[in-house]
């Protein structure tokens, strides 16, 4: 696939080409989902919904495991590689949240417009306790996508969402 990558290849050549070969590695792994254990027989969904609560922001969210599994993204997803946001995950939302379009009111948590920023479906690559490797099929986002979970501020809810540069 990629002989670059390959054991003994050029070895310690940079460290650029190192991260390139960890990145083909994680996107030439089987798509088989490792921590999704609920199929709806389509590929699962993928949303982002446009958040105007008192500070605005971004709720990805995707269905893993029969929940929408959610991070809270404070500025504009990233549609390019090079730019890494921060995702702090809250909590999981039902699935018939994906549809979900209006005003939460005044006084109630959340308070504001909620709008479908982008939506379509995913495919899981890589899922482990503190990296998801994503093929996204939206409308805005197309492409390999990851989540990284950090420590940053000592809060383990904190993650990191990134496009990766895809040769595929
Ligand atoms: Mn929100």
């Amino acid at each position: 696939m990629n002989n670059r990558c390959k054991k003994g290849n050029r070895k310690k050549k940079n460290i650029s080409l190192i991260r390139a070969c960890r990145n083909h590695r994680a996107i030439g792994k089987s798509p088989e989902p490792k921590g999704k254990t609920e199929t709806t027989g389509n590929m699962p969904i993928y949303i982002i919904q446009k958040h105007a609560a008192r500070r605005l922001h971004y709720d990805l969210r995707l269905e893993m495991g029969g929940v929408l599994k959610s991070w809270a993204i404070p500025k504009e997803p990233p549609t390019v590689p090079g730019i890494k946001r921060l995702a702090v995950q809250v909590e999981d939302h039902s699935i018939d949240y994906a549809t979900f379009e209006g005003v939460i009111p005044e006084g109630a948590y959340g308070a504001g417009t909620v709008e479908i920023w982008d939506s379509g479906n995913f495919q899981p690559i890589e899922v482990e306790e503190n990296k998801i490797v994503l093929s996204i099929n939206g409308k805005r986002l197309k492409g390999t996508f990851c989540l990284v979970r950090t420590k940053f501020q000592g809060s383990d809810k904190n993650w990191l969402f990134f496009k990766i540069k895809s040769k595929r």
